[in-house]
């Protein structure tokens, strides 16, 4: 049997009809960039996350880096944020040339450890990024709390991987100051090539969004700021329409997909062995871009291997966390600084979860899991 990671084809099966004729119209216009499209998707995706504002962007690293950028973050500046996660975190911070400051993640869910984020925050601290990891929001009251503490840190939430992703009944995107997401393809919402968006319920922030996603002009060619291209296509706001109409039914069926695992796997042999992702309390909806398990310790690369020469997609997200990145080193981190991601990196195995997938491929995960680990 196969079990791929994703199978996206299967989902552009579904929208094929769908979407063609919309491409289609959209290349009669010639109408490519920005436009009526883009703003009717920005629209609905505020709408979807419950904030006031959303500005399309190229991508969700660029969202990060534009979000940083109108806040003026630069040179001297700190920004705390998790090393477990995806670079573009790190990255969008060392770009506008502010230091990345890592805080330890929470051994259950993975997200930052609000508790552990205070003790980080120097006089140099202008903002925290936490991620919500694998669909899963992270502690945004506590985060909150000690932003609003100490002089109004700004908060970005990086929910690339958590779009409709709720805590305590509220949305990702809207506990912030700014909500990054990304449309890349392999995402929950994805889009036939690299897009983003930024949420927001500040007014002037929204405003600010749009003049530095356009090279800071405003009116065209009077540069007040120094922006870049950070613009969303139309094409890909045209197929993004289509497809947030099903989003809420992708997010059931990967839940229902996620129960069926934790049952699986806990009437399995391997039970005591498998640790499942923990469901945290305050986190009202999971919507699971990713169903990570844990593995014991030494035995991640052996199962992996197994899992993908029995036909089964596998993948590590992420081997390496940021604070022991090689273009990090300057910051002076070493092994032991995060020991909680360390070990989290080592252990961390995705297993296939998409909504398309069934019953009967994890199944057949299970067993292979149970024969490579007894
Ligand atoms: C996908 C992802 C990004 C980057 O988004 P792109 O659209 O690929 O630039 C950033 N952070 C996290 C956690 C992601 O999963």
């Amino acid at each position: 049997m196969k079990v791929p990671l994703l199978d996206l084809k299967a989902q552009y099966a579904d929208l094929k009809a769908e979407i063609l004729p919309a491409i289609e119209k959209l290349c009669d216009s010639q109408y490519f960039i920005l436009g009526e499209n883009v703003e009717r998707l920005e629209c609905e995706v505020a709408e979807y996350c419950c904030t006031t504002f959303a500005c399309g962007v190229s991508s969700g690293s660029d969202a990060l880096l534009i979000s940083l950028m109108v806040e003026g973050i630069g040179a001297g500046d700190e920004v705390i944020t998790s090393p477990f996660t995806f670079f573009a975190t790190g990255g969008a911070i060392a770009r506008v040339g502010a230091t990345p400051v890592f805080v330890d993640i929470d051994p259950g869910t993975f997200n930052i450890n609000a508790d552990l984020v205070e003790e980080k925050i120097t006089a140099k601290t202008k903002a925290i990024i936490p991620v919500h990891l694998y669909g899963q929001c992270a502690d945004m009251d506590a985060i909150n709390k000690i932003a609003a503490k100490h002089g109004g840190l700004v908060v970005i939430e990086n929910g690339a991987q958590a779009i409709g992703a709720e805590y305590e009944g509220g949305r990702a995107g809207g506990f912030g100051d700014y909500g990054c997401f990304s449309f890349f393809p392999s995402k929950n919402l994805g889009a036939f090539g690299d897009g983003g968006i930024v949420t927001t319920n500040s007014e002037k922030k929204y405003e600010l969004l749009k003049v530095f996603r356009n090279h800071g002009a405003k009116p065209k060619y009077y540069h007040k700021y120094i922006g870049g291209n950070f613009r969303l296509d139309a094409l890909q706001a045209v197929i993004l329409s289509i497809k947030l109409k099903h989003l809420d039914s992708w997010s059931a069926a990967r839940q229902r997909n996620a129960a069926e695992y934790r049952a699986l796997f806990a009437d399995s042999k391997i039970s005591g062995e498998v640790t499942m992702p923990l469901k945290a309390e305050h986190s009202t909806r999971h919507i699971y871009n990713q169903f990570c398990v844990l593995l014991p310790k030494g035995t991640r690369n052996g199962v992996k291997q197994v899992l993908l020469d029995a036909g089964i997609g596998v993948d590590v997200y992420y081997p390496v966390p940021l604070h022991l990145q090689e273009c990090f080193a300057h910051l002076g981190c070493k092994p032991g600084d995060c020991p909680v991601s360390e070990s989290v990196a080592d252990r961390i195995i995705a297993l296939p979860i998409y909504p398309e997938s069934t019953k009967e491929q994890r199944q057949y995960v299970v067993s292979t899991m149970e024969n490579a680990l007894l």
